[in-house]
């Protein structure tokens, strides 16, 4: 009966029409409902065409196993299999080489890579990102979760990611410009308001933002156009750009905290992963919230905080991540917390209520999910893009009464204030930091109740955000003829 009212609900909030099943690869059909794995056999194809790109192979597993339901719809679930197949696949993936002069004048080469991953909704948008273990695939898994993303800011915007494998860590200031300056060098060429707008991602903050728009602004010619957000307000970006992934992670958190369990976040153990931007913003807010900080790390170690991190601690670690730009490790004497090398919030025996992994994919294992358990886990929300391994979140499915937000919905604040930035240079505006704080919320408000709606009376949180990603880019397919 549940499955019958949940078939209603998902057949009520879209208006796909039946098409032919010429052409589709997938072999189950929507009576063999039984087994999860049959009805995922129509992506072995794709398994085995991108065995090589393994982060993207997962995150299209993942969002697969959440559309089950839709899969095995009996009437339309061969017409969404199509239709995902065809949204696994980029519109086209921009490839090029980044030469630049090193301090010594050596000529060092990157790659470099824009994957334009679906423009169904807007110009391809999402984040930039320069770390040693970028590739191809994992860009085109970032790209592939960003669409749904976006979806769900419910903001015309397209899904996208670019980024090279750089390793700015260790480079010198003008070591970073100049690669900036080569890769925009190559990039500027496919960047317009309406067709390409990249933001920053890991390695990639507001700095090697403005280094990028400079250059761009060099090579066109052209001023004032929003053809990249996460800029400073000083030369067009808006105002809680910086601050939106890590606020917007908060407040969905506390949206779901209240609706779901009827609780605050005041004096709650929360667990904060990472000491960039994303980690960096959700640790202030949740101090304004009340919550206990219990840590913050980077890929060296973690700061653990007994009794909570204070503000000033809080001050002390932008201080060392934004302007000093350097490791956890070196401020230890300057914070109350203790530093433990080679850990991370995960690997501890502790006890949180909240975790909020904001550093890099996979980074919580099946024994770390298994242990928070153990110690009385609540919640987990995920700032970072596909935090979670997928074994682990089988484990909180076995736990339905631990809140779990995937990444999709709950870090997309940023890309929600990237579109507000996207308006304001369209508008040769700049809106005040209250109101954009304002907006956020309401973004982060209507992001939830979306994903309450598509989750319906019996699903989780983490499949609604999936399923009513998917539908509305579905819909949008439906519209444009592209199905
Ligand atoms: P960031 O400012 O560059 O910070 C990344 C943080 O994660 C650093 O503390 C870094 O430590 C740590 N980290 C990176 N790779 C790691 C690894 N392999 N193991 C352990 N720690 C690692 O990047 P960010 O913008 O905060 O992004 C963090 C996550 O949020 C990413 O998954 C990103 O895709 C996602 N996200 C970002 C935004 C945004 O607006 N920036 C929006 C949505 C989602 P080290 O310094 O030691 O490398």
């Amino acid at each position: 009966m549940k499955t019958l009212i949940r078939l209603i609900l998902i057949a009520s909030i879209s208006t796909i029409i039946i098409l032919s099943h010429n052409g589709v690869t997938a072999s189950s059909s929507s009576s063999s409902a039984s087994s999860a794995s049959s009805s995922l056999s129509f992506l072995n194809d794709l398994k085995s065409k991108y065995a090589h790109q393994p982060t993207f192979i997962q995150a299209v597993q993942e969002m697969a196993t959440s559309l089950q339901p839709l899969f095995q719809h009996p009437t339309k679930g061969q017409h969404y299999k199509r239709a995902f197949l065809l949204l696994t696949e980029p519109e086209r993936i921009i490839a090029f080489r980044v030469p630049w002069i090193d301090d010594d004048g050596v000529l060092q080469i990157n790659r470099g890579w824009r994957v334009e991953f679906s423009s169904v909704l807007g110009p391809y948008k999402g984040g930039l990102r320069f770390h040693p273990t970028v590739d191809d695939g994992v860009l085109k898994f970032l790209g592939f979760e960003q669409i749904f993303k976006n979806a769900l800011t419910d903001l015309p915007l397209g899904g996208g990611k670019g980024g090279s494998d750089f390793d700015p860590k260790g480079r010198s200031l003008s070591e970073i410009k100049r690669f900036c300056q080569s890769f925009m060098v190559e990039l500027y060429r496919y960047l317009h308001p309406s067709t390409d707008v990249p933001a920053g991602d890991i390695g990639v903050g507001g700095r090697e933002i403005g280094f990028l728009y400079g250059q761009y602004k060099r090579l066109t010619n052209k001023h004032g156009e929003g053809v990249l957000t996460g800029k400073s307000v000083n030369i067009g970006g808006s105002f809680i750009r910086p601050e939106a992934t890590g606020y917007g992670l908060v407040y969905i958190a506390k949206l779901a905290i209240q609706d779901k369990r009827g609780e605050e976040l005041t004096d709650a153990k929360c667990a904060v992963s990472g000491s960039g931007n994303v980690a960096q913003y959700a640790a202030q807010k949740l101090l304004e919230f009340g919550a206990k900080v219990m840590s913050i790390s980077d890929s060296n170690g973690v700061l653990f905080f007994d009794n909570g991190m204070t503000q000033k601690d809080w001050d002390a670690i932008v201080q060392a991540k934004q302007v000093d730009r350097v490791r956890l490790s070196q401020i230890e004497d300057q914070v109350s917390g203790k530093y433990i090398a080679g850990a991370s919030p995960w690997t501890l025996d502790e006890k949180y209520d909240y975790a909020f992994p904001c550093a890099t994919q996979n980074e919580v294992d099946e024994d770390a999910v298994k242990q928070m358990v153990r110690n009385g886990l609540k919640g987990l929300f995920e700032g970072a893009n596909l935090p979670t391994q997928i074994l682990a979140q089988e484990v909180l499915k076995e736990h339905p009464a631990v809140l779990y937000i995937p990444g999709k919905a709950a870090n997309a604040g940023g890309v929600g204030v990237s579109g507000f930035e996207m308006t304001q240079n369209a508008q040769k505006m700049s809106w005040k930091p209250e109101y954009v704080d304002e907006k956020l919320q309401e973004l982060m408000e209507g992001i939830y109740s979306r994903l309450v709606a598509a989750a319906g009376d019996d699903g989780s949180l983490e499949s609604g955000a999936n399923q009513a990603g998917f539908v509305k880019v579905v819909n949008a397919m439906e519209d444009l003829g592209w199905l």
